[in-house]
């Protein structure tokens, strides 16, 4: 697959992602402890739940690792710029490279990004051109698994029958009730952010806008003139397979003239 890991040199962002990695192991590994696993072996909920969790574990996980080590856009140190082009490119005056119009300088990453949408802490990377799929994937699937979560800890709190076997010598055993409280406090926090950032990201590629557009004066130059939502959503995504929108094992092809440089994510 020829997969390049792309990482940034910043403490801070360690710490970010740190966190959003304790989050999602806490769940992934106290959750099926507590609910999942033991109601499973009674009969009390079917094995398509317990899968079904897992797999939204996976798809959050291998969302993060990819949006987060993906190169998001950087530009080369001399890119070739067909001359037909050549108005479509200006010079950085930070790093004084050549980039296509709507890159900008990360002043975290140090370098400019190809239709770069804002520097998230919280993957410790950019979101540009080549990591916005990812991005937009890592949003979705903390909010289905985040979901998930609070529904299990709602259902083991007034739902689920007790348990006939419960091993009072184990650890998610004793402090059960503080787990869970940490477990939907979480899953609040999580879903509460999660789907206002996701709705601000679906409304910024229906008009065909970056956050950093959005912040800037340059709106009605940028949008005219408005493409169909299909198309502004296969460009960020690189396929027209809505299927594939979804799916974060694969590699994003840019499509057709829009995307200037080959994509490498
Ligand atoms: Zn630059
Ligand atoms: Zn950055």
């Amino acid at each position: 697959m020829g997969l390049r890991l792309h990482f940034v040199v910043d403490p801070m962002g360690w710490f970010c992602i740190g966190m959003v990695l304790f989050v999602w192991l806490y769940n992934s590994f106290f959750i099926p402890q507590l609910v999942l696993l033991p109601h499973f072996q009674e009969g009390h909920i079917p094995g398509a739940v317990v899968f079904s969790y897992y797999l939204a574990s996976l798809l959050c996980f291998t969302a993060l690792f990819r949006a987060s080590t993906a190169d998001p856009g950087r530009l080369p140190l001399n890119p070739h710029i067909p001359h037909s082009e050549r108005e479509q490119w200006e010079l950085c005056n930070k790093c004084n490279l050549m980039r296509p119009k709507r890159s900008h300088h990360c002043s975290r990453c140090g370098h400019c990004v190809r239709r770069m949408d804002h520097h998230c802490p919280w993957i410790n990377n950019c979101v540009g051109e080549d990591n916005h799929w990812l991005f937009l994937q890592l949003c979705f699937y903390t909010q289905v698994l985040s979901l998930f979560t609070l529904a299990l800890d709602f259902c083991q709190y007034y739902y689920f029958q007790p348990l006939t076997r419960t091993d009072e010598e184990q650890f998610v055993g004793n402090h059960e009730l503080a787990l869970l409280r940490i477990s939907s406090f979480m899953g609040l926090i999580m879903f509460g952010g999660m789907s206002s950032l996701f709705y601000t990201q679906i409304t910024g590629i229906l008009a065909d806008t970056t956050t950093i557009e959005k912040m800037s004066h340059f709106l009605e130059e940028i949008n005219q003139p408005r493409k169909p939502w299909h198309q502004t959503f296969a460009e960020v995504f690189g396929t027209r397979w809505k299927i594939l929108w979804f799916l974060p094992f694969r590699r994003r092809q840019a499509l057709h003239g829009s995307q200037l440089l080959p994509s490498r994510v």
